[in-house]
């Protein structure tokens, strides 16, 4: 399977170089030749089957210069009980006859993130070897706070690549940041960037493209490459746990041969959500993908309008990892949709980079929407929804999910579709701990606490048990305080990396 560039300006390329590139010389992302299908009789194989075995026969179809060995080495690197505080990896929690919630958060960080990013350095160590690669390899990272952490557990030690990762300095929440800043590890580097994720996204993106930057990394023997959703190789394990979804469902008896079912996914940079309309391309049989976004709704607007503005406030809401107005995976979207178009992709990301906002045709927008559906949810919203959610069912929502199951509800008043719907829950409760608690804890009793008091009260109030990497992380030792600027992030990594800038 060979990938190209979703803006037609570089030459295709193996899995292992996508992997490896992270991103295409030409900005645009590594997307597959064409999407390979699962027929029914290998979905009634996969039922009998291990997440870990359902992960190989996604995979497979992927990375066909792999062998099978390789990719079960990666695969069972990634996905065991050392990692994962249960067995299953991605379980399915029904919640009434037709919600289902299928918990992405059972890794070491607790957050969906590690998903791919357990999975990614051993896919990433597995195409350096393929491709012969003699560079070291610099991982830069962009979050808006779940992904730095999950990237810097997944990449610590491993020998021929070094982690930086960028996280907005007001944007991430007090456990997210200190699970960053007390990071331990040899080849790890954390900095805050002063303004938003997008800043330090817009940022990471400028250092790749700079050619001159890449030209002083290669004298030292170093190549840039990325763990952020646009790299492939994020991508690709996300798509596994859609499959294994609506398998566990068919094996449950909970769906009958051949009913479709509705994905709802919280959205930021729409990787999670292309994800998930990759499964359904491969076969998973899908009726709507439920788009909900928090107050930062761009990409609701654009399901709606075919209208991409990002120029617009930017909220600070109580989902922050969706706080993002640039959704980066949207150009795959738009490569897959349109037909493999690059040359309209390519026009359209030109006049988002210079005017903020782009507008789709009306065809394109038309077979959007045949699959998508969207809205967002507002923070007394989110609230709301965890309070109603943990009083009538018992189930703790973390701030992220709730906003999946609110627009899902209201996308059942809009439509009366009741489809029975897959709403993936992207992070343990625990780590967004403050709003939680203000949703079901007497204000009094969490007035004035932090954020580490508060995990022990929400575990008190719910017979819930505080995650262990959660635990005492306010007692660990800060290793990390750099902060810097968007403009200055070329020279924050020379001097992590002890290089002389010129
Ligand atoms: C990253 C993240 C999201 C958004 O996922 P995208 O792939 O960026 O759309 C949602 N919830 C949580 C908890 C996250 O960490």
């Amino acid at each position: 399977m060979k990938y190209r560039s979703s803006r037609g300006g570089y030459k295709p390329v193996s899995s292992a170089e996508a992997i490896k590139m992270g991103i295409s010389p030409d900005g645009g992302l590594f997307v597959p030749d064409f999407v390979p299908r699962l027929d029914k009789d290998v979905f009634g194989r996969m039922e009998g089957l291990s997440y870990q075995e359902r992960t190989c026969i996604v995979m497979e179809k992927y990375l066909s210069e792999f062998s099978t060995d390789e990719i079960e080495e990666c695969i069972y690197g990634a996905y065991n009980q050392e990692s994962f505080d249960d067995e299953r990896i991605a379980p399915v929690v029904k919640i009434s006859d037709n919600l289902f919630i299928q918990e992405l958060w059972h890794g070491p960080t607790c957050a969906f993130k590690d998903m791919a990013l357990q999975i990614l350095p051993h896919l990433l160590t597995a195409s350096l070897r393929k491709t012969e690669e003699k560079s070291e390899i610099l991982i830069l990272v962009a979050t808006s706070g779940d992904t730095g952490k999950a990237a810097l557990e997944g990449f610590k030690d491993v020998a021929g690549a070094r982690v930086i990762v960028f996280f907005p300095e007001e944007g991430v929440s007090e456990i997210q940041k200190y699970q960053m800043i007390t990071q331990e590890g040899q080849n790890v580097y954390v900095a805050a960037v002063r303004g938003n994720f997008d800043d330090a996204q817009t940022g990471v993106k400028e250092v790749f493209a700079s050619e001159e930057f890449a030209g002083i990394l290669s004298r030292y023997n170093i190549k840039m490459s990325s763990a952020n959703s646009i790299n492939w190789g994020r991508l690709l394990p996300q798509i596994v746990y859609y499959v294994s979804a609506y398998v566990d469902l068919k094996t449950a008896g909970d769906i009958r041969e051949g009913e479709t079912i509705n994905i709802a996914v919280p959205t930021g940079n729409f990787g999670n959500i292309l994800a998930a309309y990759y499964a359904g391309k491969m076969g998973v049989p899908i009726n709507k993908l439920i788009c909900a976004s928090n107050s930062n709704n761009v990409l609701a607007d654009f399901i709606k309008t075919g209208v991409y503005d990002s120029n617009r406030r930017f909220h600070k809401t109580i989902s922050p990892s969706m706080d993002i107005l640039i959704s980066s995976n949207l150009e795959r979207l738009l490569y897959e949709v349109t037909d493999h178009d690059y040359c309209k992709v390519a026009n359209w990301m030109e006049e988002l980079k210079c005017r903020g906002r782009y507008v789709v045709d009306e065809p394109t927008k038309q077979e959007i929407q045949a699959l998508f559906w969207a809205d967002f949810c507002s923070d007394p919203e989110t609230i709301e929804t965890i309070r109603s959610t943990w009083l009538e069912k018992k189930y703790l929502l973390d701030t992220h999910t709730a906003v999946a199951v609110n627009v899902c509800t209201k996308y059942r008043e809009a439509t009366s579709d009741a489809s029975k719907t897959v709403v993936v829950s992207t992070a343990s409760p625990f780590k967004f701990a403050g709003s939680v608690a203000q949703a079901i804890i007497q204000p009094e009793l969490i007035q004035d606490k932090s954020e580490f008091e508060i995990l022990e009260l929400l575990a008190s109030a719910t017979g819930i048990p505080v995650p262990a990497a959660l635990k005492d992380l306010d007692k660990k030792k800060v290793r990390h305080n750099t902060v810097t600027s968007r403009e200055r992030l070329d020279k924050t990594i020379l001097s992590f990396l002890n290089i002389e800038s010129s």
